[in-house]
């Protein structure tokens, strides 16, 4: 499929992906903040398993948890931003810019 310019006809027309870059930035941010929770959760239920095996495990249960909490939180954060930053591009932001005149415009579903 390809999409061309409404104003001059050109097929020289790339996606802008605004929307998708910033909702990915926005959602990482936010993922990563409720990541630090869920890393002092994974901490704190890994140093209680860890516990088990005396002090040493009791760090590394807590570095792992903390580990595996706080990517799971920036994770999905950054993909649901990502998501979202999709759709506002699909149905919100003119996505599209003409290389050979420079006009922005939006993808109408024909
Ligand atoms: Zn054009």
């Amino acid at each position: 499929m390809s999409i061309c310019c409404p104003s001059c006809g050109s097929l020289r027309v790339v996606a802008r992906n605004q929307g998708r870059k910033i909702g990915g930035a926005i959602g990482a941010v936010g993922g990563t903040a409720s990541g630090a929770a869920g890393a002092m959760a994974g901490a704190q239920s890994g140093a209680l398993i860890g516990a088990f095996a005396g002090p040493i495990g009791i760090t590394i249960g807590s570095l792992a948890g903390a580990i595996l909490g706080g990517l799971a939180g920036g994770t999905a954060g950054g993909l649901a931003g990502a998501k979202m930053g999709e759709e506002f591009d699909s149905h919100v932001l003119d996505n599209y810019e003409c290389h050979h005149c420079g006009v922005s415009f939006s993808q109408t579903e024909y």
